[in-house]
């Protein structure tokens, strides 16, 4: 049967239209005014494209994989085509899996949870906490912050030269950095990974959103990245990247979509083979309209070109730093120093400010969505504010007088609907 598929998608518009962009917000000072969305880092606008395609396919949604009928069969292949798109988005090596999970946070876990048993984990006390935490049952050793992305090369490599070298190991890295935008050297650390037998999974969370991100082209293993922060905000993730691990491991859920046969055992068990596709790890009623809403993402971005979103991108990256650099209260935050390359992504504090004050007073009189805070990195913020980096204090705790260290940050965010 062939199904209608092609007339289900709209098309792209550029530049990138968002949702959202003409939102209108009381003002305390009285009035309103339109609504300058900078939190993209923590959430991104709907494009509109995504949108769009939603709507359109949203009377014909169906389960997936089970069903003989129409809507179905229809959706089957929508969610099936997602996951090729998906694929092609990430430049997936022939014998890649990707798998749909709910998001960044769910893609390492799951890896977290597939990595053989006596594995040796290499993570940077820098990285967001999706990516520092998973593995905490693995023997992991957490690497101190480089000054410079040479320097992240040199002490991953010092790292792995002592580890046992006949055992598995994985080092888990950001593409940039969800605090100061900064890019890693990803391809160095992948080089660096490879040749002491390791493996390497890129948290491509923010990364994703503002370049291209070839897992091929970068010798990753994997990559893990979150549809609502790709401009697809229907609770959906991914993580592609080599089926062996994956396939060797339990599934992440036991349940029906995992399971390929499950027979009664004379002895009263219960017998189960486990599929060895992305399956394996999918068990349950997907998101369809969420996988579907992140290859409409993926379609959009690669048809729109990330040249020239990365050329505008650096444009606003460039004012809002010159714009920053005039106000001498403010300081930016940055691990690898002023000139490094960076997405949309800028941290700052403000002498005599409380950050979270500051953010509030954004909304409430100029009507600017900013984040502050911790932004779920603390180690890596409280080094860039020279706090020390094993103090248990509160995410967002509210700062000393007016005038003291800060013990939290603002964050302005921006992409492709910017
Ligand atoms: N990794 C990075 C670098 C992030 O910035 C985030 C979210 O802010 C995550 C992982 C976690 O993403 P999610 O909350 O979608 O799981």
């Amino acid at each position: 049967m062939s199904v209608p598929t092609a007339a289900l998608e709209s098309s792209i518009c550029a530049p990138l239209p968002v949702l959202g962009q003409n939102v209108t917000v009381p003002l305390v000072t009285g009035g309103e005014v339109t609504y300058a969305a900078l939190d993209y880092a923590a959430s991104a606008p709907a494009l509109q494209r995504v949108w769009d395609d939603v709507a359109a396919y949203a009377p014909y949604y169906g389960s997936v994989h089970r069903g003989a009928g129409y809507l179905s069969q229809l959706s089957t292949d929508l969610f099936e085509n997602s996951r090729r798109t998906v694929a092609e988005f990430l430049g997936c090596r022939a014998d890649d899996q990707v798998v749909f999970t709910r998001s960044t946070t769910d893609s390492l876990n799951l890896l977290a949870a597939a990595i053989p048993a006596d594995c040796q984990v290499f993570v940077y006390e820098t990285e967001h906490h999706a990516s520092l935490l998973p593995w905490r049952d693995a023997q992991v050793t957490y690497l101190n912050a480089p000054r410079t992305p040479a320097q992240a090369v040199e002490s991953l490599e010092r790292a792995l030269a002592d580890r046992d070298p006949y055992g598995p190991a994985l080092v888990c890295v950001t593409g940039a950095s969800n605090v100061t935008g900064e890019l890693w050297p990803v391809k160095e650390l992948a080089a660096a990974a490879h040749a002491h037998g390791a493996r390497i999974v890129l948290d491509a969370a923010q990364l994703a959103p503002h370049h291209p991100v070839d897992i091929a082209e970068l010798d990753v293993d994997w990559v893990a990245f979150s549809g609502h922060k790709l401009y697809a905000p229907f609770g959906s993730g991914v993580l592609a990247g080599r089926a062996d691990w994956l396939q060797a491991a339990e599934p992440y859920l036991a349940g029906g979509g995992a399971s390929r046969k499950v027979a009664r055992r004379a002895d009263g068990g219960v017998d189960v083979d486990w599929h060895t596709t992305a399956a394996r790890h999918e068990a349950g009623s997907p998101n369809v309209i969420g996988v579907y809403s992140i290859a409409s993402a993926c379609k959009a971005l690669t048809e729109a070109g990330f040249e020239g979103l990365v050329a505008r991108e650096q444009e606003l990256v460039g004012r809002v730093r010159e714009g920053l650099a005039e106000v001498p209260e403010v300081q930016v935050l940055s691990l690898f120093g002023d000139d490094a390359p960076r997405v949309g992504v800028i941290s700052f504090v403000v002498r005599g400010w409380n950050s979270s004050h500051f953010a509030a007073a954004l909304s409430a009189e100029y009507g600017i969505g900013v984040r502050d805070g911790l932004f779920c990195a603390h180690p890596l913020v409280r080094t860039l504010l020279g706090s020390d980096p094993q103090d248990p204090g509160e995410c967002g705790a509210p700062e000393a007088e007016p005038g003291e260290r800060s013990l939290n940050a603002i964050r302005v965010s921006f992409g492709a609907g910017t």
